[in-house]
């Protein structure tokens, strides 16, 4: 995907964190000094304030030094968090880091926390926010030794406390919220499909939410493997009904706090998807003051 960001530069306003943060978030104070600008850096203040975006992108304020996003998807399981951080991803040159994919490594890894996390992960629950933080400084760490630089996490952070450590070590610039009509949610947990051998995410779910008592009806296609990936498809254990159920009830109780958070410093962008991919990229682009020439040539032939 081709990028024309619209953006020519994002800062940090790193703040020096407590002893205990900046020991377990030792590689992310490193990762916080200031990069060359590139062309997938975002100046919210020139780039979004200018163009009657919607108030809460107004109020982002920073000290321009030149770096790569710093961004954080939020939204309820099943929402899209990952195809579109992992869209965002490709068009902006920065590393898409879902915690979730930690995990899931982190236990086919056999590792030392493999039998302690397969429990709490198979059942619904959050990992500590130790191991979670442990899990992702590596990451990082790992992506800075091959040159990387800005992020956009999905998945992180998924509690006041986890979003408190983050904003302790770096300034993220931007938090999108994804949001999905709550019927959706469930049924694309559950249609979710995934290619065991390139990892390639899939649907097999057919949305087709009718209109009723005013509410517009709502249409999402599934999502199908190519052919290469089609016969070897997996299913995520913990997309159960009972399992995603108890996710959801999780992110009400846990990390609905952490939109608040993030709501009151002004760095939440709320976007509603309005159905699938084709109709919701190409508006979130525009939230977000981006264009993918790639894709408006393909849509175009
Ligand atoms: P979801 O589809 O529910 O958003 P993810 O793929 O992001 O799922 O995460 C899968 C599981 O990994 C979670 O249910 C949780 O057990 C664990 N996990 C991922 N990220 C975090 C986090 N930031 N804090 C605690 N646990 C996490």
């Amino acid at each position: 995907m081709a990028v024309v960001s619209r953006c020519s530069r994002a800062a940090t306003a790193a703040t020096t964190a407590n002893a205990t943060t900046a020991t377990t978030f030792a590689y992310l104070i490193r990762s916080l000094s200031p990069f060359s600008s590139s062309s997938s850096t975002f100046d919210p203040q020139n780039d979004l304030n200018n163009r009657n975006k919607p108030a809460v992108l107004g109020t982002l304020k920073r000290e321009s030094k030149g770096r790569n996003v710093q961004w954080v998807f939020l939204g309820c399981p099943g929402v899209g968090k990952g195809t579109y951080a992992s869209r965002l991803s490709n068009l902006l040159g920065v590393p898409h880091i879902a915690t979730g994919d930690l995990v899931r490594d982190e236990l086919a890894s056999s590792g030392p926390l493999s039998s302690q996390l397969k429990e709490i992960v198979t059942q619904g629950k959050l990992v500590s926010d130790e191991i979670i933080i442990d899990l992702l400084s590596k990451r990082l760490e790992a992506g800075e030794a091959k040159g990387e630089s800005g992020f956009i996490l999905d998945g992180f952070p998924r509690t006041v406390r986890q979003a408190e450590i983050l904003e302790g070590v770096t300034d993220i610039d931007l938090v999108i919220n994804l949001k999905l009509r709550e019927e959706a949610l469930l049924a694309k947990c559950l249609g979710r499909r995934i290619c065991s051998e390139c990892g390639g995410n899939y649907n097999v779910a057919c949305i087709d939410i009718k209109a009723e008592n005013g509410r517009p009806g709502m249409y999402m296609a599934p999502l199908p493997p190519p052919p290469q990936c089609a016969s070897k498809l997996i299913t995520r254990p913990d997309d159960t009904e009972e399992v995603v159920k108890q996710r959801l009830r999780i992110y009400q109780a846990m990390t609905r706090p952490v939109e608040d958070f993030y709501r009151s410093r002004g760095k939440l962008l709320e976007f509603d998807l309005p159905g699938g991919i084709p109709e919701s990229w190409p508006k979130l682009l525009c939230a977000l003051n981006l264009e993918d020439r790639e894709d408006k040539q393909s849509a175009a032939a």
